[in-house]
């Protein structure tokens, strides 16, 4: 299975049990060169461990996910320099001959919390990483919400804070979406240091949690999810749990009157159970289902 991302590729060989056999990863350059590694990649391991049952891709979007589209499995318009309209999928459907499984990284991340990390017990969560980027995937009755394309969580836009007014914001499509106000790229460019690098009394940190909390409370108010798994790089090297819950609440304003969100629990808003593996392990679950469905 592949989780394709921006900065790199991690491609792995698993069992349908949830197990990982051999991991590679490769760094994100052009089209050519990184599917080129991951097929030699795969055209290697699969000598060494038989014929591939499927291949589940977990990829960085937007990305067309409509089967019965011409551009099926093919990226929509990104930043990341010669990806736009790259066909993820089909260089895999056309070497190997075995059922694709395919969906975004966040959606894939989501299905592996739920089958095997944080979420195991609530058929309704969201799963956001919030990095190089902010994505969101989001699974409802058990199943990845897809619809006109999938949900592009992160490109939602939040309410300013009010020290954060003259921020012009880093998203390439929007300027002051969540994803270029909260991003790491968006903190780097406000305070010139990644966020785990500032000082505790730094305004940074409320304002990161604000624009977290917003994020939570547009969810809860629009998805209704039982559980938010918040990953990523940003979450990953900071303490942002407990301000983030507690911005969830007053952006709520008290409507909302469910235990879950109104105690300081660790119940509702999480971290992921499977780390920084979710992604990878969702591109296994992808190709599980894959084969499964063949
Ligand atoms: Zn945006």
């Amino acid at each position: 299975m592949v989780e394709a991302g921006g900065t790199k590729f991690v491609c792995a060989i698993g069992d349908d049990r949830g197990s990982i056999l051999v991991q590679a990863r490769f760094p994100t350059t052009d089209p050519a060169s990184t599917l080129a590694a991951v097929r030699s990649f795969f055209r290697s391991r699969s000598e060494e461990f038989g014929p591939l049952a499927a291949i589940g891709v977990g990829s960085f979007g937007p990305v067309e996910l409509d089967k019965s589209s011409p551009h099926y499995g093919c990226l929509g318009c990104t930043p990341k320099l010669g990806w736009s309209n790259t066909d993820i999928a089909g260089v895999f459907a056309h070497d190997f001959h075995c059922p694709i499984g395919l969906d975004t990284d966040v959606n894939a991340a989501a299905l592996a919390e739920r089958r095997w990390g944080a979420a195991q017990d609530v058929a309704n969560l969201v799963y956001v990483t919030i990095g190089t980027g902010i994505g969101g995937g989001a699974i409802a009755n058990g199943a990845p919400i897809h619809g006109l394309l999938h949900p592009e969580i992160g490109h939602m836009y939040p309410r300013r804070h009010p020290l954060d007014g003259t921020f012009d914001g880093v998203c390439p499509f929007h300027g002051d979406c969540l994803e270029g106000l909260a991003s790491g790229p968006a903190i780097l460019a406000r305070t010139g240091s990644l966020l785990q690098g500032l000082d505790p009394s730094h305004a940074q940190w409320d304002i990161e949690a604000d624009y977290l909390g917003q994020l939570c409370a547009q969810l809860v108010v629009t998805l209704s999810p039982q559980r938010i798994i918040m990953g990523g790089g940003v979450m990953s090297q900071t303490h942002l749990l407990p301000p983030i819950r507690r911005r969830l609440r007053h952006w709520l304003g008290g409507y909302i009157q469910r235990s879950e969100i109104l105690t300081d629990s660790d119940c509702y808003v999480v971290a992921p159970a499977l780390g920084a593996q979710a992604g990878i392990l969702g591109a296994l679950a992808l190709a599980i289902d894959a084969a499964l469905a063949a």
